[in-house]
């Protein structure tokens, strides 16, 4: 049960960081000799996949697990498979990864230069997911998912993050075809860009439907440009199919432009670097090149205990290897030195309410956190609206105790997600 059904949102001032004026151009990183690959499938000995060690595979060719497999990794490069393992994310969270020997001739895989001249959702769908920004083609291609909106983000989701910012600013020409191509791959008309306010004016947004949003920390959560901007108060517990507004980035939507352009796949992925001492660089990098190379390239030093964030330093999440791969959706790398690390403690809590305060859903956190640390999950969303959380972080920043609650929250949803499956999983099967 949901206590409160519909909600309207509070909004805390913490300000993001802007894109610098006169960006530079990234700095490419070369393909390097090993890639890794993460494919969302679990591996299951009991199986045989259809793909193996020794195997060969060509730029854009698309690796399925088993011969019934949805899920698909497309290699961005080609050359031989040299490892496949279980990999182990977040959560618990369990993939597969492939280690990919790259060749030094690349064959190229053609199968989707065929539907590039008549783009529709379900090729779209079938060859294209993956590319940079991630676009939400699964989501899209679903007959059961009702889209009848989709929001082009040019704004990002954590403080220090201008990744977003960068590709709108530098690329702002292509975005009146991005908006046609999004029109003609789904038929959805409605579609709007999401913009810095300071960007307003700029010439090549004439025209377009534009939500301004400002620099004010959460104002760029879709919860927040929902409810502030489409008159659509947030329901706890809604998403996906549930919602008649679809979210792509503006970088995803520009790199389906450049597809349908190139008639191939793309997978340069920009990524904003912040290193130790504050100083952001950017780069293109092919999904699937292991961090260190890129930190290597541009000579941002580790050392043991240093942390490093994907994603901004509210939001983010740790990378427990420098071997973690460029993913789609990766727009930014924060390593933290190890005596900067914000302290987390298993102190109880004092019940100061500064969580309280804060959060702009106006969850009671103080009480919602004693459940989630006792892992009473259902309770935690039954009776202290753990759904209503719009994920942005604030309680753990402010925290007196320095309790990890953001990553409580995250895992009570994870696992009541997970059951929900499970159950869904079990009903089909019987
Ligand atoms: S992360 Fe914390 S502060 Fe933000 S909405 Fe969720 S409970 Fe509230
Ligand atoms: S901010 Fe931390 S210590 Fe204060 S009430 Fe919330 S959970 Fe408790």
């Amino acid at each position: 049960m949901i206590k409160r059904s519909f909600i309207r949102l509070t909004e805390p001032k913490l300000k993001c960081d802007l894109v610098e004026p006169d960006p530079k151009e990234p700095e490419a990183i070369p393909i390097p000799p090993r890639m890794i690959l993460l494919l969302n499938e679990p591996l299951d000995s009991q199986r045989e996949s259809i793909i193996k060690k020794g195997d060969m595979v060509k730029r854009g060719e698309r690796i399925f697990l088993y011969k019934e497999s949805q899920e698909y990794v497309t290699s961005p490069v080609s050359g031989t498979i040299t490892a496949i393992a279980p990999f182990t994310g977040n959560f618990g969270k369990v993939a597969t990864y492939f280690v990919l020997e790259t060749n030094t001739k690349q064959d190229i895989e053609h199968s989707f230069a065929e539907f590039a001249a008549n783009p529709g959702i379900e090729n779209a769908d079938r060859y294209l997911r993956g590319i940079p920004g991630d676009p939400p083609l699964k989501q899209l291609a679903d007959p059961e998912n009702r889209y009848n909106r989709i929001m082009i983000t040019g704004v990002d989701d954590d403080l220090m993050c201008t990744t977003r910012q960068y590709v709108l600013t530098r690329f702002r020409e292509k975005i009146s075809k991005a908006v046609a191509l999004l029109k003609q791959l789904t038929g959805i008309n409605d579609i709007s860009i999401v913009i810095p306010a300071t960007m307003a004016n700029l010439s090549a947004f004439n025209g377009m439907n534009l939500v301004r949003v400002t620099s004010d920390y959460i104002s760029s959560l879709p919860p927040m440009i929902m409810d502030k901007h489409l008159g659509t108060p947030f329901v706890p517990g809604k998403a996906g199919k549930d919602l008649d507004v679809c979210f792509i980035s503006v970088e995803a939507a520009l790199s389906l432009v450049r597809v349908y352009e190139d008639k191939q796949p793309v997978y340069d992925k920009v990524i904003t670097i912040i290193d130790k001492t504050g100083k952001r660089s950017r780069v293109t990098a092919t999904i699937g090149t292991p961090i260190h190379r890129i930190l290597t390239q541009l000579g941002v030093e580790t050392a043991e205990q240093d942390r490093i964030i994907i994603g901004g330093p509210l939001r983010g999440i740790a990378a427990y290897t420098l071997y973690h791969p460029v993913m789609p959706d990766m727009d930014t790398l924060i390593v933290q030195a190890r005596g900067e690390i914000p302290r987390v403690s298993d102190y109880p809590c004092i019940n100061c309410g500064k969580c309280v305060k804060i959060c702009p859903s106006k969850v009671p956190v103080n009480l919602l956190v004693r459940y989630l640390e006792a892992g009473l999950y259902q309770e935690a969303a039954d009776s202290f609206d753990l759904f209503s959380c719009i994920e942005c972080g604030l309680c753990s920043y402010v925290c007196t105790a320095k309790i990890p609650i953001f990553q409580y929250i995250r895992l009570g949803k994870h696992e009541l997600m997970k059951i929900e499956s499970d159950i869904k999983t079990e009903a089909q099967d019987v």
